[in-house]
């Protein structure tokens, strides 16, 4: 198990609660894929043992990374006050990641839907970057304008960008889902697949429309987890196949895959 001191590079705040860490370490930026995550040791106190997933949000080079995250509670604020110079003990990349779509011999490029609810949007970004040649439609949902993160990134990839905010403060207001729902309506779904990640409740309505509208879709999970290599069994999710693991099944599912009735 792949298990390093990394060197933190930088820590900062970008908006009131969420964080953006660099990290050096050029074993993970140059073996990993988007949606895989790391599982990070957040403080050396003992009332703090487990480990805590957090994404790889982007590789910036062939020896830096980042990490996107917010402070929910001991461990993220835990990573917040973390400085540069600091090193924190990783293991990763783990997890299984997205699947890329196949590009070869296609005629006419495949639109890649992206669906973030809130936080969600950290693996996101990573995998937009390596899908850059495509054209990207990304649906950001958060509670306020505040958590609508990395929209400048994604419209430096030439994105298209839709925001709902449930508050209203930006954008449509109310649920990511919903708005994902009005705009399928006049996308190209045969050419479209849909990649997702935010709280399970969204993930299943993103489900349930992919199936209506007939598109490929992929959803990483935001599970409570353990170990994160696959021993400890607390995060399995009911899937048609029944139990499995996302650490190490997961967190990327293909959202036909999961037993929605039972999440
Ligand atoms: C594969 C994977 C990738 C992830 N990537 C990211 C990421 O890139 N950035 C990011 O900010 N977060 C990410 N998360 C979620 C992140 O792991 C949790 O927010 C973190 O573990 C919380 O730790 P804590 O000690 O700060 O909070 P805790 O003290 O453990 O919990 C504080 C509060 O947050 C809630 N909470 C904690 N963990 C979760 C969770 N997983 N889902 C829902 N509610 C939770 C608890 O119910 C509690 O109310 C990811 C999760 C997984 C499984």
């Amino acid at each position: 198990m792949p298990l390093r001191q990394i060197l933190i590079l930088n820590n900062k705040e970008i908006t009131s609660g969420y964080f953006l860490m660099k990290l050096s370490s050029p074993r993970i930026a140059q073996n990993t894929l988007p949606g895989q995550f790391l599982h990070i040791k957040c403080s050396t106190n003992n009332n703090l043992l487990l480990r805590r997933p957090l994404s790889i949000h982007r590789v910036i080079n062939k020896d830096t990374i980042e990490i996107l995250y917010k402070v929910v509670g001991k461990g993220t604020l835990c990573l917040s006050k973390k400085k540069k110079g600091e090193k924190i003990d990783c293991i990763g990349p783990l997890g299984n990641g997205f699947q890329l779509p196949k590009t070869d011999n296609q005629k006419h490029k495949t639109e890649i839907i992206l669906v973030a609810g809130g936080i969600g949007i950290a693996p996101l970004i990573f995998l937009s970057q390596e899908l850059a040649k495509s054209r990207i439609v990304a649906f950001l949902g958060a509670k306020t304008k505040d958590e609508i993160l990395c929209a400048k990134e994604l419209k430096n990839m030439n994105a298209e960008i839709h925001v709902s905010t449930e508050d209203g403060s930006l954008g449509y207001k109310g649920l990511v889902s919903n708005l994902l729902k009005n705009k399928l309506l006049t996308l190209n779904s045969k050419l479209s697949i849909i990649y997702a990640c935010g709280p399970k409740g969204m993930l299943k309505e993103i489900a349930l429309l992919s199936k209506e509208h007939q598109i490929p879709c992929q959803v990483s999970f935001e599970q409570f987890m353990g170990c994160g290599i696959g021993i400890c069994n607390a995060c399995v999710i009911r899937t048609k196949q029944g139990y499995k693991r996302v650490c190490k099944d997961g967190p990327v599912f293909d959202a036909e895959e999961i037993d929605w009735e039972k999440i």
